[in-house]
């Protein structure tokens, strides 16, 4: 795997540089540059990217502001290549406070440095692995329940510590959600040099947002470079888990492909994700239907929708991606959109990444993480203030603040010069609600596009019942379909579900939690010693940053419990209630106080008590820093 921190010396002609540039992503390269050269005169105040353009091509430079972005690098390329310039120290605190103000616009202060430098490792390095290991001859093993991206980073860190472990994956192979969700047009909407583990990262992805392919491969691939395969047992399932109070160990009860047995650990880690459980929406009739239907993470590959007559149920994030995918092929595609989507326009989204950028990014030192700097800062801290709530705000239906407002009208107006011929779908795919207060869809055109075609109907009528032969809408039209796909998510807000979780005194996690999960740092909860989530309550972003960024703090932070469970005294750590408490106050009171939860629109982020269990409220760095290690005082040793 290439590692990006290991670039390839200079020796091209000026000719091949500058067909480079053509494809080079300025707002990144000339820190990148300073960074490697030193001369930050590179970033000049009259080049300052706008920041304030989500997916705006060239970070929203102008012609001009590029072309003299393009001279200034290609100098700076001649001395990188003449060996002008001394190679430059990656740990330059100075050189990256210098560069994180201005491509955030002097948003981004000196709190940020030590969070960069970890991203910055020079080639082969890997700041966060742990920096101790397990003395030999200590009894000490870690259950892992899942082997997708969290589950794979959880075994890498503990072989890292010498720790024992075995993943216990239901699948039968790795990946996780990217394993399971195989529907056409599957692809991340997070770019793939941050949609990826910053200890594995790549200069030569093929695209700019990896498709569902690429992304299983990087899995099996980090799986096979780290020799994790052998420690995951794959087929089985994990039926429960229960605390033994006595030996303080978990006793796992499995499914496994010879019948039911018993794993001892004396810690567990659940890795199974938010979304791998199909929601399947309860409408009158849904069983009567005669054809096939399926969901999109179960997608029915035997089915051929070639030529058929198909109805789409919902039009999220999932569905957004397979109705485009599937609608040149079929005959007649029915789409019953609830709630229409905030669409950003990105142009690259489904583009290969160009030869002349793949070039830069291995020729260039530390472009490709400036590159993921930027992807960082524009997705989530950098985004975050235009979904915090106003108070003083008039119509909160609408936007919640100055800042979302003027999103919205950044929004507003891509989708009517995408609908400018199309004013009856106009008004269907017009969002009443405030942008970011669902997960917002990046598109290229594709959307619009797909509405258009003939053989494609959008249907905002809410459905009345499923009937043998198709989908009956609460006007009273029948349509007869051959095929339904339904793109209705996940049950997220069932955290662990189907899987029983059993702690102190016989305590059932799912009834602890009465439908409404909750947890410290999303992490633990009490009662539940030496159990820990990664990816649980309140740890999901939806102002698109990536998740495997949050599951890196999550490890860190179990490693720092799995260390003081090894090298300390006690035997178990169990979470004090009222640390737990206060933490949740504080997160239920920001989430409040965002789009997401401020708005009456439905989500997936809200349980059924209306309370924001999904997401976190604050900055990035926030999670990083809470995370880096754990507080003896915040627990109860056992
Ligand atoms: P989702 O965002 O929850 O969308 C479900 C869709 O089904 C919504 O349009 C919803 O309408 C509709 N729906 C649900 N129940 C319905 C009912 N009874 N009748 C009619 N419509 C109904 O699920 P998803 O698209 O699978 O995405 C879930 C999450 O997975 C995303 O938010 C994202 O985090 C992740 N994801 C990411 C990507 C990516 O990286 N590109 C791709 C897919 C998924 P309402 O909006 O009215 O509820």
């Amino acid at each position: 795997m290439a590692i990006s921190g290991a670039v390839e010396p200079i020796v091209a002609s000026d000719d091949v540089i500058r067909r480079s540039l053509d494809d080079a992503f300025l707002p990144a390269l000339l820190p990148a540059l300073a960074h490697a050269t030193g001369d930050l005169s590179l970033m000049r105040e009259g080049l300052l990217p706008q920041t304030l353009a989500p997916g705006a091509p060239q970070g929203g430079m102008t012609e001009e502001q590029q072309a003299t972005a393009k001279d200034l690098a290609l100098d700076a390329l001649r001395h990188l290549r003449d060996g002008d310039v001394e190679a430059a120290d990656g740990r330059d605190e100075e050189r990256v406070l210098a560069i994180i103000k201005w491509m955030t616009g002097n948003k981004a202060t000196e709190e940020y440095i030590p969070l960069l430098l970890e991203e910055l490792a020079p080639s082969g390095e890997d700041p966060r692995a742990p920096q101790w290991r397990m003395p030999a001859g200590t009894a000490f093993k870690v259950a892992i329940v899942g082997a997708g991206m969290s589950g794979i980073l959880a075994g890498i860190r503990l072989k890292q510590a010498g720790v024992p472990f075995t993943i216990i994956e239901k699948n039968v192979d790795v990946g996780g959600t990217w394993f399971e969700n195989t529907y056409p047009g599957a692809r991340v909407d997070v770019g793939s040099a941050f949609y990826s583990y910053s200890f594995a990262q790549k200069t030569d992805w093929p695209k700019f947002f990896s498709p569902q392919g690429t992304l299983l491969d990087y899995f099996r691939g980090v799986v096979d470079a780290y020799g994790i395969r052998e420690h995951i047992r794959f087929n089985t399932e994990v039926l429960s888990a229960t605390f033994d109070e006595g030996s303080a160990h978990w006793s796992l009860r499995l499914r496994t492909p010879d019948g039911e047995e018993t794993f001892e650990a004396q810690a567990m880690i659940s890795a199974v994700g938010q979304l791998n459980r199909p929601n399947i929406p309860e409408i009158a009739g849904r069983e009567t239907f005669a054809g096939p239907a399926f969901h999109s993470a179960r997608w029915g590959h035997s089915v051929d929708v070639k030529g058929k007559r198909v109805a789409v149920i919902g039009t999220g994030a999932s569905a957004a991606q397979f109705i485009p995918a599937i609608a040149a092929e079929v005959a007649e595609l029915y789409v019953y959109q609830r709630t229409p989507n905030w669409f950003v326009p990105v142009p690259t989204y489904h583009d290969d990444v160009p030869e002349g950028l793949q070039w830069l990014f291995r020729h260039v030192p530390y472009y490709a993480h400036w590159y993921r700097f930027w992807m960082f800062w524009m997705t989530t801290e950098g985004l975050l203030p235009a979904a915090i709530v106003d108070d003083a705000w008039p119509n909160m239906e609408r936007s919640v603040s100055m800042e979302n407002d003027v999103l919205r009208m950044l929004l507003t107006g891509y989708i009517q010069a995408q609908f400018a011929d199309r004013p009856d779908l106009m008004e269907k795919v017009l969002p009443a609600y405030p942008p970011a207060a669902k997960r917002m869809i990046l598109d290229n055109g594709i959307w619009a596009e797909t509405l258009k075609r003939d053989n494609v109907r959008l249907i905002t009528e809410p459905i009345a019942r499923i009937t043998t032969s198709g989908v009956v809408t609460t006007d009273g039209v029948e349509r007869a379909v051959d095929v339904i796909i339904y793109g209705t998510g996940f049950t997220a807000s069932q955290f662990l579900v189907p899987m029983r979780v059993i702690g102190r005194q016989g305590v059932d996690l799912n009834e602890q939690w009465g439908g409404d999960a909750r947890a410290y740092m999303g992490l633990v909860v009490p009662n539940f010693p030496n159990f820990y989530m990664l990816y649980g309550p309140n740890t999901n972003i939806v102002v698109n940053g990536s998740i495997i960024y949050f599951s890196e703090c999550e490890v860190q932070y179990v490693m720092g419990c799995m260390r003081l469970l090894i090298e300390g005294e006690a035997r178990a750590l169990d979470c004090r209630q009222d640390v737990h408490d206060a933490y949740n106050r504080r997160i239920d009171e920001a989430n409040k106080k965002r789009t997401w939860g401020a708005s009456g629109v439905n989500s997936w982020y809200k349980n059924k008590f209306g309370r924001v269990s999904q997401n976190w409220p604050f900055n990035a760095i926030e999670y990083w820093q809470q995370t880096r290690e754990p507080d003896p005082a915040d627990f109860v040793a056992l």
